[in-house]
């Protein structure tokens, strides 16, 4: 069975198809709130198995996605600490990006969307929980970006050519540019905001993921991912500044950077082309 069979089997029967993704999407969720909650602390992410902040180990139908929080209605089963609503919201949003890439993309970007969307829910997810973005898989954003170029051209535009190679190479350079221009990017607004704002404006897992969008996705890619991502930062920051002016404090939040830049990462994904277009015709008119 290939791809393109699979795709056509979620044509025939939509409903499945989308009960399916959402099912897997929501237990590599499920194992990405394990990662969010163990990477930052350098903490192994097999073993021990699921144990409660108590030391009691947690039975796996507790486990199960969304259902085990909903059960037990976000309270742990042997001493009644809340559990994080983190846990359902991480399963949830990485169910439904997974229905969302396999209703809306093309086989081969689908099944390239199952390696980057997750990456970039926990990123996102590490950056909120603990304010600290862990390297391996910032470094793995970009590493297996570069890696799925070749062997998926056509998530980069590239298949023009007869050649079949001559295509993975032209992937290849796309997201080695993409990678080059977000590392740039980043370095420079860094710089230059970090000389303005008399602080670091930026941090250095900034840099990394703009990278690793630029690779997934191309220069187009990593540009939309900081200009996109700062505006995404600066809405959700707002509520937060307005209220610290209209009471004369200093604003004490931060612009949440990395989820923005993920959200932002994950839109050009699935309609960047289209956004282009939509913008060329903005302009024009
Ligand atoms: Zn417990």
């Amino acid at each position: 069975m290939t791809l393109v069979d699979l795709q056509n089997f979620a044509k025939l029967h939509p409903g499945l198809a989308a009960l399916t993704a959402g099912a897997f999407g929501a237990c590599v969720g499920s194992f990405l709130n394990v990662c969010i909650h163990r990477l930052p602390k350098g903490e192994s992410i097999v073993t021990p198995g699921s144990h409660c902040t108590c030391g009691q180990p947690i039975p796996f139908w507790y486990n199960i996605p969304l259902f085990g929080w909903l059960f037990l209605r976000g309270r742990a089963h042997c001493c009644g600490a809340r559990i994080s609503v983190r846990y359902p919201l991480v399963e949830l949003t990485t169910a439904l990006l997974f229905v969302a890439a396999w209703t809306f993309l093309p086989p081969a970007k689908a099944a390239v969307a199952c390696v980057y969307l997750p990456l970039l829910v926990l990123l996102a997810g590490c950056d909120l929980d603990d304010m600290m973005v862990p390297d391996a898989p910032n470094f793995a954003l970009v590493g297996t970006g570069i890696i799925l170029a070749m062997l998926a051209p056509s998530i980069h535009g590239e298949t023009m050519h007869s050649i079949e190679a001559v295509n993975r190479f032209r992937a290849l350079i796309d997201a080695l540019l993409g990678a080059a221009v977000g590392t740039a990017l980043v370095w420079w607004i860094r710089t230059i905001g970090s000389v303005m704002a008399g602080r670091e404006a930026m941090g250095e897992a900034d840099i990394i993921l703009c990278a690793g969008v630029g690779a997934y996705s191309g220069w187009q890619g990593a540009v939309f991912c900081l200009f996109g991502g700062s505006v995404i930062g600066v809405i959700t920051a707002l509520p937060g500044l307005i209220q610290a002016k209209i009471k004369g404090e200093e604003y004490a939040g931060v612009v949440p950077f990395v989820p923005s830049m993920a959200i932002a990462g994950a839109i050009w994904f699935f309609r960047g082309p289209e956004l282009v277009t939509l913008w060329r015709d903005w302009t024009a008119s």
